[in-house]
């Protein structure tokens, strides 16, 4: 009679990734490390720098064609600007308000 032998299953350790992290609709984990690699070769918002001021500071990815217009531009670099987090507001503001 053969036995069988219980395999032991190591308890998997589940790594939760950062619970902080805010799900976004249309900002993916894909776009999450796009952006990124973007900001990393794009240091100044780039409507700061038309004032000829260097913010790097708070800086964001803003399609200049918006997703909701052309959503199929999202991954392409000719369509994207770096932005500061209030240049970014106030454009995303000007882009409510022309329609
Ligand atoms: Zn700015």
């Amino acid at each position: 009679m053969k036995k069988i032998k219980q395999v032991k299953v190591p308890t998997a350790h589940i790594k939760t990734n950062s619970t902080k992290e805010v799900r976004h609709k249309s900002y993916d984990t894909a776009w999450r490390k796009f952006s990124k690699a973007y900001r990393q070769r794009h240091f100044f918002c780039e409507e700061c720098l038309k004032d000829g001021k260097y913010n790097s500071e708070k800086l964001e990815v803003d399609h200049i064609i918006p997703l909701c217009q052309a959503p199929r531009l999202k991954f392409e670099e000719s369509n994207l600007q770096v932005l500061c987090k209030s240049c970014h507001a106030k454009k995303t503001c000007k882009e409510t308000l022309g329609r």
